[in-house]
């Protein structure tokens, strides 16, 4: 490796799967049931168990699981959908692949989340739906969101594709509200290798999943089926299911090291970390993110690529979570430019994202704040 650093290579984000799971993915493998079946059942009801009893259907990806609470909340064409332009560009992608459009509305620069009072004044005669993302695992203010989406009869389909273990005075995301949906692609806290689950409401939403998830189908008696929709092929298999509760088991844990780590580098950096360098740390929030990743917005005085490429000298890898959805190619195609939102365009271009994983360690964090801070000076 071209590296002056002897040290290894550091990610800035790798899942871990214990031998326990990985056995258990054995017996599935042998067993011989390998797509959607028993293990995707226990994975289900144990999800539900610890979203309070609401009723909760898997996926084969976070991506698939917004479309399809999209698509039992009735969003389609001609309806307008706000979101934040600082998010993994699934969360506008699913508006335009059911037929809506989406709209999007400044995010607040502390938070880095979507900014309640710009989404409230985004909204038209035609909103029907808003999708608010939990950006590193910080959720919004719950109570406001709720209030806004109450007073203009809106849907809410929650992108918590981040915040699988984070909580809203001490509530947990996804025990309450509207639609859920969690992600658990290999990078984030929980993982089932690619998948997803939504939180919803009652069992006719839940029955509405399942045939949004396979085809349309619905079965009865011992050859009985129908196809009164159309679905597609969105089903988790029982294999990634049997990751995800290996997984599942150690989410306490998963959080409360992540904090632990989060609260390292806070005290690494120090009180005048700001001030020294113009760079911008996160919401110190010990209690209710999960700290799916720990971000730093950089000053202007260095460029993104710059900073990325010091790191890899030193042998860190840095991620950037997101460059504003609303510049992507795509989206300039339906009239979104720059100055639309000159906190998202800023701060996404600035944002980085640094080691933050299960198996991250306090010397991990100590060499990541050492590079910032010989970087930065
Ligand atoms: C990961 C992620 C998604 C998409 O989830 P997939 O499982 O990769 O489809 C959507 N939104 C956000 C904010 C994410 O982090």
């Amino acid at each position: 490796m071209n590296s002056k650093s002897s040290l290894p290579f550091l990610p800035f984000s790798r899942p871990t799967i214990d031998e326990a799971t990985i056995a258990a993915v054995g017996e599935v493998l042998r067993f011989g049931w390998i797509t959607s079946g028993p293990k995707v059942q226990a994975f289900e009801a144990m999800l539900s168990e610890y979203f309070g009893g609401r009723p909760v259907r898997t996926f084969n990806s976070g991506t698939c699981t917004m479309e399809i609470a999209l698509r039992i909340a009735g969003i389609g064409p001609g309806d307008e959908v706000i979101t934040t332009p600082i998010s993994w560009v699934a969360t506008a992608n699913v508006i335009i692949e059911v037929g809506a459009t989406p709209v999007f509305a400044d995010i607040d620069p502390v938070t880095r989340n979507i900014d309640l009072d710009k989404l409230e004044a985004a909204i038209t005669s035609r909103t029907r739906a808003i999708i608010p993302v939990y950006l590193a695992g910080l959720p919004v203010d719950m109570d406001r969101l709720y209030a806004i989406a109450h007073r203009h009869k809106l849907r809410v389909v929650e992108d918590a594709a981040q915040a699988i273990g984070s909580t809203w005075k001490g509530r947990r995301i996804g025990s309450f509200g509207d639609f859920v949906s969690f992600s658990f692609q290999a990078n984030k806290n929980i993982t089932t290798s690619e998948g997803g689950c939504l939180v919803m409401t009652d069992a006719d939403e839940a029955r509405l999943a399942e045939k949004y998830r396979l085809q349309g189908v619905t079965r009865s008696g011992f050859d009985g089926i129908d196809v009164d929709v159309l679905g597609g092929k969105f089903n988790m298999t029982d294999i990634a299911a049997t990751i995800g509760l290996g997984q599942f088991g150690k989410l306490d844990e998963i959080t409360a090291h992540r904090r632990a780590m989060a609260r390292r580098y806070f005290e690494l950096f120090g009180a005048d970390f700001e001030s020294r360098t113009g760079a911008q740390l996160p919401v110190a929030d010990f209690e209710q993110s999960n700290w799916h990743m720990f971000q730093l917005v950089l000053p202007q005085r260095i460029t993104r690529a710059a900073f990325m490429e010091k790191m890899m000298e030193r042998n860190i890898g840095v991620g950037y979570h997101y460059p504003p959805i609303h510049l992507f190619s795509l989206y300039r195609a339906r009239g979104f430019h720059e100055t639309m939102f000159p906190v998202a365009e800023r701060v996404g271009r600035q944002i980085v994202s640094l080691p933050m994983f299960n198996a991250l360690l306090p010397g991990d964090v100590e060499r990541t704040v050492d590079a910032v801070e010989s970087i930065l000076r």
